[in-house]
């Protein structure tokens, strides 16, 4: 199987999923960026993520996947994502990009889960650690990352266009940072994980920080994401501005 490039006639980002660990209805957060004649990129890959690509065919023509750290929900879902590919005849390399070290981590997922696997598949993986934060560049984009505040290490990641004046950045999990926010200044679109409405914890951002940095850094528009399943959407609604708005799975953002 030949990963063809993405038929799609502008640049979107589709949301795949936009929950917290454990929320079965949102899903994991991941994002799949799809541009014309491109191969699409799929941002994190949790362990709910593989069945809500293959649901409909979004699994095609991914051509790279980058982590933005290694939780569970963030990256789980690889495995069975190349045992498909395997199955379905892949041949064209899949490029993964994530913080230092982390192909190891994967290789002992891969024995864990499908001893053999890895050994058999006929598409190279290509593997590329972030190191600190230098610009990475896959097809038409560049990538720069930014560690949070996090449980684990965590790259926010930053998306420059090279043939267009667009940016995007995705802030995986954690609160931010000086480096993270110079990071994030000035993109079109962040999709921003909240899990909290108050800053009570150190590990997460809340509603209430990122619409201080809202202020602070004037951000086209903030896409929030990875909300406590046990916070109700209405209580959010009534605390974010204009600019920012809720994901939801399956949502198609015009970038
Ligand atoms: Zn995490």
């Amino acid at each position: 199987m030949s990963i063809k490039n993405c038929k799609e006639s502008q640049v979107n980002i589709i949301v795949i999923g936009c929950g917290e660990a454990f929320d079965s209805i949102m899903g994991n957060s991941a994002y799949l960026l799809r541009q014309p004649y491109q191969k699409s990129v799929l941002f994190d890959c949790g362990y709910q993520i593989p069945e809500r690509l293959w649901r409909y065919d979004r699994d095609k023509d991914i051509g790279a996947v980058f982590f933005s750290h290694l939780h569970a929900d963030h990256f789980f879902g690889i495995i069975p994502l190349i045992a498909r590919y395997w199955e379905d005849g892949r041949t064209d390399p899949l490029f993964l990009y994530g913080p230092n070290g982390f192909k190891n981590k994967i290789i002992e997922l891969a024995n864990l889960g499908y001893p053999g696997l890895l050994e058999k598949i006929d598409f190279e993986l290509i593997f590329k650690d972030y190191l600190d934060g230098n610009a990475l560049r896959y097809e038409n984009i560049i990538i720069k990352t930014a560690i949070t505040k996090h449980s684990i290490i965590n790259h926010a990641i930053r998306i420059d266009f090279m043939d267009k004046e667009k940016s995007i950045a995705i802030s995986g999990d954690g609160r931010h940072t000086d480096q993270s926010k110079k990071l994030i200044c000035k993109v079109n679109l962040l999709l921003q994980e909240a899990y909290t409405i108050e800053d009570e914890m150190h590990t997460h951002s809340s509603v209430k920080e990122i619409m201080e940095i809202n202020r602070e850094l004037s951000l086209d528009k903030i896409g929030l994401a990875h909300i406590s399943r046990k916070i109700d959407a209405s209580q959010v609604k009534k605390l974010i501005d204009e600019r920012t708005f809720l994901l939801e799975p399956n949502m198609t953002i015009p970038v």
